[in-house]
Protein backbone atom coordinates (compact mmCIF):
# COMPACT_ATOMS: atom_id res chain seq x y z
CA UNK A 1 0.00 0.00 0.00
CA UNK A 2 0.95 3.40 -1.15
CA UNK A 3 0.77 6.09 1.77
CA UNK A 4 1.04 9.00 -1.55
CA UNK A 5 -2.12 9.51 -3.96
CA UNK A 6 -0.96 8.59 -7.39
CA UNK A 7 -1.39 10.90 -10.47
CA UNK A 8 -4.93 9.59 -11.26
CA UNK A 9 -6.14 9.60 -7.77
CA UNK A 10 -4.84 13.14 -7.46
CA UNK A 11 -6.55 13.80 -10.91
CA UNK A 12 -9.85 13.05 -9.41
CA UNK A 13 -9.70 14.64 -6.39
CA UNK A 14 -9.41 18.04 -7.84
CA UNK A 15 -11.61 17.36 -10.24
CA UNK A 16 -14.36 16.60 -8.12
CA UNK A 17 -13.11 19.54 -5.33
CA UNK A 18 -12.94 22.16 -8.30
CA UNK A 19 -16.78 21.38 -9.36
CA UNK A 20 -18.08 20.79 -5.88
CA UNK A 21 -17.02 24.39 -5.18
CA UNK A 22 -18.01 25.68 -8.14
CA UNK A 23 -21.47 23.70 -8.93
CA UNK A 24 -22.72 22.42 -5.36
CA UNK A 25 -21.25 24.93 -2.71
CA UNK A 26 -23.05 27.99 -4.13
CA UNK A 27 -26.24 26.12 -3.18
CA UNK A 28 -25.71 23.92 -0.82
CA UNK A 29 -27.14 25.90 2.55
CA UNK A 30 -30.16 27.18 0.38
CA UNK A 31 -30.88 23.84 -0.94
CA UNK A 32 -30.68 21.89 2.55
CA UNK A 33 -32.92 24.74 3.60
CA UNK A 34 -35.50 24.11 0.51
CA UNK A 35 -34.97 20.29 0.63
CA UNK A 36 -34.07 20.64 -2.98
CA UNK A 37 -31.97 17.77 -4.83
CA UNK A 38 -30.54 18.79 -8.30
CA UNK A 39 -30.68 15.73 -11.09
CA UNK A 40 -28.40 17.99 -13.44
CA UNK A 41 -25.36 17.56 -10.34
CA UNK A 42 -25.29 14.10 -11.09
CA UNK A 43 -25.71 14.05 -14.64
CA UNK A 44 -22.61 16.97 -14.45
CA UNK A 45 -20.55 14.46 -12.20
CA UNK A 46 -21.26 11.86 -14.68
CA UNK A 47 -20.12 13.80 -17.82
CA UNK A 48 -16.93 14.25 -15.70
CA UNK A 49 -17.12 10.36 -15.28
CA UNK A 50 -17.32 10.60 -11.29
CA UNK A 51 -20.25 8.21 -11.28
CA UNK A 52 -19.01 4.98 -12.28
CA UNK A 53 -15.48 5.03 -11.14
CA UNK A 54 -14.90 1.79 -10.37
CA UNK A 55 -17.37 0.26 -12.99
CA UNK A 56 -15.66 -1.46 -16.08
CA UNK A 57 -14.90 0.17 -19.11
CA UNK A 58 -16.74 -2.00 -21.02
CA UNK A 59 -19.92 -0.98 -19.02
CA UNK A 60 -19.55 2.65 -19.03
CA UNK A 61 -17.44 3.16 -15.88
CA UNK A 62 -14.59 4.72 -15.52
CA UNK A 63 -12.05 1.12 -15.19
CA UNK A 64 -10.70 2.52 -11.66
CA UNK A 65 -11.06 0.99 -8.38
CA UNK A 66 -12.36 2.33 -4.94
CA UNK A 67 -8.88 4.11 -3.82
CA UNK A 68 -9.42 6.45 -6.56
CA UNK A 69 -13.41 5.94 -6.03
CA UNK A 70 -13.41 7.29 -1.91
CA UNK A 71 -11.10 10.64 -3.32
CA UNK A 72 -14.35 11.49 -5.17
CA UNK A 73 -16.68 10.68 -3.15
CA UNK A 74 -14.56 12.37 0.31
CA UNK A 75 -14.64 15.67 -1.81
CA UNK A 76 -17.93 15.80 -2.29
CA UNK A 77 -18.69 15.09 1.67
CA UNK A 78 -16.78 18.11 1.99
CA UNK A 79 -19.14 20.20 0.35
CA UNK A 80 -22.19 18.14 0.63
CA UNK A 81 -22.56 14.92 2.01
CA UNK A 82 -26.06 14.41 0.48
CA UNK A 83 -24.65 14.30 -2.81
CA UNK A 84 -21.40 12.34 -1.64
CA UNK A 85 -24.17 9.71 -0.73
CA UNK A 86 -26.33 10.41 -3.81
CA UNK A 87 -23.14 9.21 -5.62
CA UNK A 88 -22.64 6.26 -3.36
CA UNK A 89 -25.90 4.94 -3.92
CA UNK A 90 -26.18 5.51 -7.67
CA UNK A 91 -22.90 2.89 -7.15
CA UNK A 92 -24.80 0.92 -5.36
CA UNK A 93 -26.59 -1.10 -8.00
CA UNK A 94 -23.51 -0.68 -10.51
CA UNK A 95 -21.52 -2.51 -7.70
CA UNK A 96 -24.39 -5.51 -7.75
CA UNK A 97 -24.72 -5.47 -11.63
CA UNK A 98 -21.25 -6.40 -12.20
CA UNK A 99 -20.62 -8.57 -9.33
CA UNK A 100 -23.90 -10.65 -9.62
CA UNK A 101 -26.11 -9.80 -12.93
CA UNK A 102 -26.25 -11.41 -16.11
CA UNK A 103 -24.82 -9.85 -19.53
CA UNK A 104 -28.53 -8.87 -20.18
CA UNK A 105 -28.83 -6.93 -16.92
CA UNK A 106 -25.20 -5.45 -16.86
CA UNK A 107 -25.57 -4.26 -20.57
CA UNK A 108 -29.11 -2.97 -20.20
CA UNK A 109 -28.62 -0.75 -17.02
CA UNK A 110 -25.35 -0.02 -15.72
CA UNK A 111 -23.81 2.13 -18.52
CA UNK A 112 -26.80 5.09 -17.75
CA UNK A 113 -26.01 4.71 -13.91
CA UNK A 114 -22.29 4.83 -14.86
CA UNK A 115 -22.54 7.65 -16.90
CA UNK A 116 -25.11 9.92 -14.56
CA UNK A 117 -27.89 9.26 -17.24
CA UNK A 118 -29.86 7.23 -14.32
CA UNK A 119 -29.71 7.64 -10.73
CA UNK A 120 -29.58 4.42 -8.96
CA UNK A 121 -31.52 3.61 -5.75
CA UNK A 122 -31.24 0.54 -3.28
CA UNK A 123 -34.67 -1.11 -1.39
CA UNK A 124 -33.73 -3.12 1.99
CA UNK A 125 -34.96 -1.33 4.70
CA UNK A 126 -38.93 -1.65 5.67
CA UNK A 127 -40.46 -0.57 9.12
CA UNK A 128 -40.21 -3.25 10.87
CA UNK A 129 -36.74 -4.62 9.39
CA UNK A 130 -33.79 -2.04 9.77
CA UNK A 131 -30.74 -3.90 11.42
CA UNK A 132 -32.88 -7.25 11.04
CA UNK A 133 -33.09 -7.11 7.30
CA UNK A 134 -33.58 -10.61 7.09
CA UNK A 135 -36.62 -10.29 8.27
CA UNK A 136 -38.52 -8.34 6.06
CA UNK A 137 -41.95 -8.58 4.88
CA UNK A 138 -42.12 -7.63 0.92
CA UNK A 139 -42.84 -10.51 -1.22
CA UNK A 140 -42.27 -11.38 -4.70
CA UNK A 141 -44.47 -14.07 -6.09
CA UNK A 142 -43.61 -16.21 -9.07
CA UNK A 143 -46.42 -15.45 -12.15
CA UNK A 144 -45.65 -16.93 -15.45
CA UNK A 145 -42.24 -14.63 -16.77
CA UNK A 146 -42.74 -12.43 -13.92
CA UNK A 147 -42.75 -11.61 -10.16
CA UNK A 148 -45.32 -10.27 -8.69
CA UNK A 149 -43.90 -7.76 -5.77
CA UNK A 150 -46.25 -6.48 -2.51
CA UNK A 151 -44.79 -4.46 0.46
CA UNK A 152 -43.41 -1.10 1.32
CA UNK A 153 -39.80 -0.43 2.29
CA UNK A 154 -38.70 2.73 4.48
CA UNK A 155 -35.75 5.42 4.24
CA UNK A 156 -34.81 4.57 0.92
CA UNK A 157 -32.42 7.57 -0.61
CA UNK A 158 -33.65 8.55 -3.38
CA UNK A 159 -36.13 6.31 -4.60
CA UNK A 160 -38.68 8.48 -6.05
CA UNK A 161 -35.79 9.96 -8.39
CA UNK A 162 -33.85 6.77 -9.07
CA UNK A 163 -34.69 5.23 -12.23
CA UNK A 164 -33.14 1.78 -11.54
CA UNK A 165 -33.73 0.15 -8.38
CA UNK A 166 -32.20 -2.71 -6.27
CA UNK A 167 -35.30 -3.87 -4.27
CA UNK A 168 -35.10 -7.31 -2.07
CA UNK A 169 -38.05 -9.34 -1.63
CA UNK A 170 -38.78 -12.63 -0.30
CA UNK A 171 -39.65 -15.38 -2.35
CA UNK A 172 -39.00 -17.89 -0.10
CA UNK A 173 -39.47 -18.85 3.47
CA UNK A 174 -38.86 -16.60 6.52
CA UNK A 175 -35.46 -15.39 7.65
CA UNK A 176 -32.22 -14.36 4.74
CA UNK A 177 -32.43 -17.50 2.81
CA UNK A 178 -36.06 -16.48 1.77
CA UNK A 179 -34.77 -13.34 0.38
CA UNK A 180 -33.96 -12.02 -3.48
CA UNK A 181 -33.34 -9.08 -5.45
CA UNK A 182 -34.85 -7.53 -8.69
CA UNK A 183 -34.43 -4.65 -10.40
CA UNK A 184 -37.33 -2.32 -10.43
CA UNK A 185 -37.86 0.66 -12.73
CA UNK A 186 -39.16 3.33 -12.11
CA UNK A 187 -43.03 3.85 -13.50
CA UNK A 188 -43.64 0.06 -13.27
CA UNK A 189 -47.32 0.00 -12.49
CA UNK A 190 -47.95 -0.58 -9.01
CA UNK A 191 -44.93 1.56 -8.35
CA UNK A 192 -44.96 4.44 -5.95
CA UNK A 193 -43.71 6.55 -3.14
CA UNK A 194 -45.24 7.49 -0.13
CA UNK A 195 -44.02 10.02 2.59
CA UNK A 196 -40.72 11.43 2.19
CA UNK A 197 -39.03 12.05 5.55
CA UNK A 198 -38.33 15.04 7.14
CA UNK A 199 -34.48 14.99 8.48
CA UNK A 200 -32.55 16.66 11.06
CA UNK A 201 -29.84 16.63 8.23
CA UNK A 202 -28.65 15.52 4.50
CA UNK A 203 -32.10 17.36 3.62
CA UNK A 204 -31.30 17.75 0.03
CA UNK A 205 -31.42 14.07 -0.56
CA UNK A 206 -34.63 12.55 -0.60
CA UNK A 207 -35.34 10.14 2.19
CA UNK A 208 -38.56 7.82 0.75
CA UNK A 209 -41.46 5.30 1.66
CA UNK A 210 -42.06 3.03 -1.74
CA UNK A 211 -45.09 1.23 -2.48
CA UNK A 212 -45.30 -2.03 -4.23
CA UNK A 213 -48.94 -2.80 -5.00
CA UNK A 214 -48.43 -5.97 -7.35
CA UNK A 215 -45.64 -4.74 -9.28
CA UNK A 216 -45.33 -6.96 -12.05
CA UNK A 217 -41.18 -6.95 -12.45
CA UNK A 218 -39.99 -9.51 -14.96
CA UNK A 219 -38.27 -12.42 -14.55
CA UNK A 220 -35.46 -11.55 -16.17
CA UNK A 221 -34.75 -8.77 -13.75
CA UNK A 222 -34.59 -11.21 -10.53
CA UNK A 223 -30.23 -10.83 -10.04
CA UNK A 224 -28.83 -14.14 -9.92
CA UNK A 225 -30.97 -17.15 -8.49
CA UNK A 226 -34.41 -17.55 -5.73
CA UNK A 227 -32.35 -16.71 -2.26
CA UNK A 228 -29.36 -15.03 -3.57
CA UNK A 229 -30.69 -11.43 -2.08
CA UNK A 230 -29.25 -11.81 1.23
CA UNK A 231 -26.26 -12.15 -0.15
CA UNK A 232 -26.59 -9.60 -2.86
CA UNK A 233 -27.30 -6.87 -0.69
CA UNK A 234 -24.71 -7.53 2.10
CA UNK A 235 -21.98 -7.57 -0.11
CA UNK A 236 -22.96 -4.52 -1.37
CA UNK A 237 -23.00 -2.99 2.02
CA UNK A 238 -19.41 -4.33 2.12
CA UNK A 239 -18.70 -2.07 -0.12
CA UNK A 240 -21.12 0.52 0.69
CA UNK A 241 -19.59 1.41 4.27
CA UNK A 242 -15.96 2.42 2.22
CA UNK A 243 -17.87 4.93 0.91
CA UNK A 244 -20.02 5.57 3.85
CA UNK A 245 -16.35 5.94 5.63
CA UNK A 246 -15.12 8.23 2.89
CA UNK A 247 -17.95 10.20 3.25
CA UNK A 248 -17.02 10.68 6.94
CA UNK A 249 -13.60 12.08 6.12
CA UNK A 250 -14.98 14.48 3.52
CA UNK A 251 -17.69 16.21 6.12
CA UNK A 252 -14.64 15.81 9.06
CA UNK A 253 -12.15 17.64 7.01
CA UNK A 254 -14.59 20.22 5.90
CA UNK A 255 -15.59 20.82 10.08
CA UNK A 256 -11.72 20.91 10.34
CA UNK A 257 -11.02 23.45 8.04
CA UNK A 258 -13.87 25.42 9.10
CA UNK A 259 -12.76 25.17 12.82
CA UNK A 260 -9.16 26.19 11.69
CA UNK A 261 -9.87 29.52 9.85
CA UNK A 262 -12.09 30.50 12.80
CA UNK A 263 -9.29 29.76 14.99
CA UNK A 264 -6.97 31.95 13.90
CA UNK A 265 -9.31 34.57 13.10
CA UNK A 266 -11.20 34.64 16.46
CA UNK A 267 -9.55 37.07 18.89
CA UNK A 268 -10.44 37.01 22.62
CA UNK A 269 -7.87 37.96 25.22
CA UNK A 270 -6.35 40.08 23.16
CA UNK A 271 -4.86 37.53 20.69
CA UNK A 272 -6.34 34.58 18.16
CA UNK A 273 -7.62 31.54 19.94
CA UNK A 274 -5.43 29.20 18.16
CA UNK A 275 -3.01 30.40 20.68
CA UNK A 276 -4.52 28.74 23.18
CA UNK A 277 -3.94 24.89 24.31
CA UNK A 278 -7.37 24.31 24.86
CA UNK A 279 -8.56 25.30 21.16
CA UNK A 280 -5.31 24.35 19.42
CA UNK A 281 -5.15 20.45 21.49
CA UNK A 282 -8.62 20.20 20.28
CA UNK A 283 -7.58 20.92 17.13
CA UNK A 284 -4.32 18.58 16.96
CA UNK A 285 -7.28 15.81 18.42
CA UNK A 286 -9.07 16.24 15.24
CA UNK A 287 -6.14 16.44 12.58
CA UNK A 288 -4.99 12.71 14.31
CA UNK A 289 -8.35 11.06 14.34
CA UNK A 290 -9.04 12.16 10.65
CA UNK A 291 -6.03 10.83 9.80
CA UNK A 292 -6.53 8.08 11.52
CA UNK A 293 -10.05 7.27 10.07
CA UNK A 294 -7.72 7.47 6.33
CA UNK A 295 -5.76 5.21 7.19
CA UNK A 296 -8.60 3.16 7.64
CA UNK A 297 -10.86 4.02 5.14
CA UNK A 298 -7.90 3.17 2.53
CA UNK A 299 -6.61 0.00 3.32
CA UNK A 300 -10.35 -0.94 2.53
CA UNK A 301 -10.21 0.65 -0.61
CA UNK A 302 -6.93 -1.14 -1.25
CA UNK A 303 -8.07 -4.83 -0.19
CA UNK A 304 -11.15 -4.55 -2.10
CA UNK A 305 -9.23 -3.40 -5.10
CA UNK A 306 -7.02 -5.80 -4.78
CA UNK A 307 -9.21 -8.61 -4.47
CA UNK A 308 -8.45 -9.74 -0.84
CA UNK A 309 -10.94 -10.37 1.95
CA UNK A 310 -12.40 -6.46 2.66
CA UNK A 311 -15.59 -6.78 4.52
CA UNK A 312 -14.20 -7.06 8.21
CA UNK A 313 -11.46 -4.07 7.55
CA UNK A 314 -14.93 -2.45 5.71
CA UNK A 315 -16.39 -2.28 8.99
CA UNK A 316 -13.90 -1.03 11.09
CA UNK A 317 -13.32 1.70 8.40
CA UNK A 318 -17.12 2.68 8.91
CA UNK A 319 -17.42 2.35 12.24
CA UNK A 320 -14.60 4.36 13.33
CA UNK A 321 -14.78 7.36 10.52
CA UNK A 322 -18.69 7.79 11.12
CA UNK A 323 -17.68 7.81 14.86
CA UNK A 324 -15.02 9.95 14.32
CA UNK A 325 -16.74 12.04 11.89
CA UNK A 326 -19.21 13.00 14.62
CA UNK A 327 -16.83 13.96 17.25
CA UNK A 328 -14.93 15.98 15.03
CA UNK A 329 -17.79 17.98 13.69
CA UNK A 330 -19.11 18.54 17.44
CA UNK A 331 -15.69 19.48 18.22
CA UNK A 332 -15.57 22.04 15.12
CA UNK A 333 -19.04 23.48 16.40
CA UNK A 334 -16.86 24.07 20.17
CA UNK A 335 -13.77 25.32 18.88
CA UNK A 336 -16.48 28.70 16.77
CA UNK A 337 -18.39 29.04 20.36
CA UNK A 338 -21.44 30.49 19.68
CA UNK A 339 -20.79 30.81 15.87
CA UNK A 340 -20.53 27.27 15.53
CA UNK A 341 -24.23 27.11 16.57
CA UNK A 342 -25.78 29.45 14.02
CA UNK A 343 -26.26 28.71 10.63
CA UNK A 344 -23.79 31.67 9.69
CA UNK A 345 -21.29 28.93 9.31
CA UNK A 346 -21.21 25.81 8.39
CA UNK A 347 -20.00 24.00 11.37
CA UNK A 348 -23.62 23.20 12.76
CA UNK A 349 -24.41 21.42 9.28
CA UNK A 350 -21.76 19.30 8.81
CA UNK A 351 -22.57 17.94 12.81
CA UNK A 352 -26.16 17.63 11.59
CA UNK A 353 -24.77 15.47 8.64
CA UNK A 354 -22.02 13.79 10.29
CA UNK A 355 -24.86 11.85 13.04
CA UNK A 356 -26.92 9.80 9.47
CA UNK A 357 -23.31 8.29 8.85
CA UNK A 358 -23.50 6.67 12.32
CA UNK A 359 -26.89 4.96 11.03
CA UNK A 360 -26.74 4.17 7.52
CA UNK A 361 -25.81 1.25 5.86
CA UNK A 362 -25.59 -0.63 9.34
CA UNK A 363 -25.84 1.30 12.23
CA UNK A 364 -21.97 0.92 14.08
CA UNK A 365 -23.56 -1.00 16.60
CA UNK A 366 -23.99 -3.43 13.94
CA UNK A 367 -20.79 -2.94 13.17
CA UNK A 368 -19.33 -3.72 16.48
CA UNK A 369 -21.88 -7.20 16.06
CA UNK A 370 -19.75 -7.50 12.98
CA UNK A 371 -16.21 -7.39 14.64
CA UNK A 372 -17.03 -8.62 17.53
CA UNK A 373 -18.41 -11.45 15.73
CA UNK A 374 -15.31 -12.20 13.35
CA UNK A 375 -12.86 -11.70 16.83
CA UNK A 376 -14.81 -14.74 18.07
CA UNK A 377 -15.88 -17.17 15.67
C1 LIG B 1 -31.16 9.25 5.80
C2 LIG B 1 -31.29 7.77 5.69
C3 LIG B 1 -31.11 7.15 4.47
C4 LIG B 1 -31.28 5.77 4.34
N1 LIG B 1 -31.15 5.19 3.10
C5 LIG B 1 -31.43 3.86 2.96
C6 LIG B 1 -31.43 3.27 1.65
O1 LIG B 1 -31.14 3.92 0.64
N2 LIG B 1 -31.77 1.96 1.55
C7 LIG B 1 -32.11 1.20 2.63
O2 LIG B 1 -32.41 0.02 2.46
N3 LIG B 1 -32.12 1.75 3.89
C8 LIG B 1 -31.80 3.05 4.07
N4 LIG B 1 -31.82 3.63 5.33
C9 LIG B 1 -32.19 2.80 6.49
C10 LIG B 1 -31.03 2.47 7.39
O3 LIG B 1 -30.20 1.52 6.76
C11 LIG B 1 -31.62 1.96 8.72
O4 LIG B 1 -32.19 3.09 9.36
C12 LIG B 1 -30.57 1.32 9.60
O5 LIG B 1 -30.15 0.10 9.04
C13 LIG B 1 -31.08 1.05 11.01
O6 LIG B 1 -32.31 0.43 11.00
P1 LIG B 1 -33.50 1.03 11.91
O7 LIG B 1 -33.62 2.47 11.60
O8 LIG B 1 -34.71 0.18 11.73
O9 LIG B 1 -33.00 0.91 13.39
P2 LIG B 1 -33.17 -0.36 14.34
O10 LIG B 1 -32.68 -1.57 13.66
O11 LIG B 1 -34.54 -0.36 14.89
O12 LIG B 1 -32.16 0.01 15.49
C14 LIG B 1 -32.46 0.91 16.53
C15 LIG B 1 -31.26 0.97 17.47
O13 LIG B 1 -31.03 -0.35 18.01
C16 LIG B 1 -29.71 -0.76 17.71
N5 LIG B 1 -29.70 -2.21 17.46
C17 LIG B 1 -30.51 -2.92 16.64
N6 LIG B 1 -30.17 -4.21 16.64
C18 LIG B 1 -29.10 -4.33 17.47
C19 LIG B 1 -28.27 -5.41 17.89
N7 LIG B 1 -28.46 -6.65 17.45
N8 LIG B 1 -27.26 -5.14 18.76
C20 LIG B 1 -27.04 -3.89 19.20
N9 LIG B 1 -27.78 -2.81 18.84
C21 LIG B 1 -28.80 -3.03 17.97
C22 LIG B 1 -29.30 0.04 16.49
O14 LIG B 1 -27.91 0.15 16.37
C23 LIG B 1 -29.97 1.37 16.77
O15 LIG B 1 -29.16 2.13 17.61
C24 LIG B 1 -31.61 4.99 5.48
C25 LIG B 1 -31.76 5.62 6.72
C26 LIG B 1 -31.60 6.98 6.84
C27 LIG B 1 -31.79 7.63 8.18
Amino acid sequence: MDFQENTMQSELRDLTRKFAQKEILPLVEQDEHDERFRPEIIRKLGELGLTGIPVPEEYGGAGLGYQEYIATIEELAAVSVSYAISVAVTGLPQVILNLFGNEAQKKKYIPKLAQGEAIGAFGLSEASSGSDAGSMRTTARREGDSYILNGTKLWITQGDIAETLIVMARTGGPGPKGVSAFIVEKGMPGFSCGKREKKMGCSISHTMELIFQNVRVPAANLIGSEGDGFKVAMTALDSGRVTIGASALGVARGALEVAIRHAREREQFGKPIAEFQGVSFMLADMAVALDAARLLVQRAAWLKDNGLPFSTQAAMAKLFATDMAMKVTTDAVQVLGGSGYTQDFPAERYMREAKVLQIVEGTNQIQRLILGRSLTS
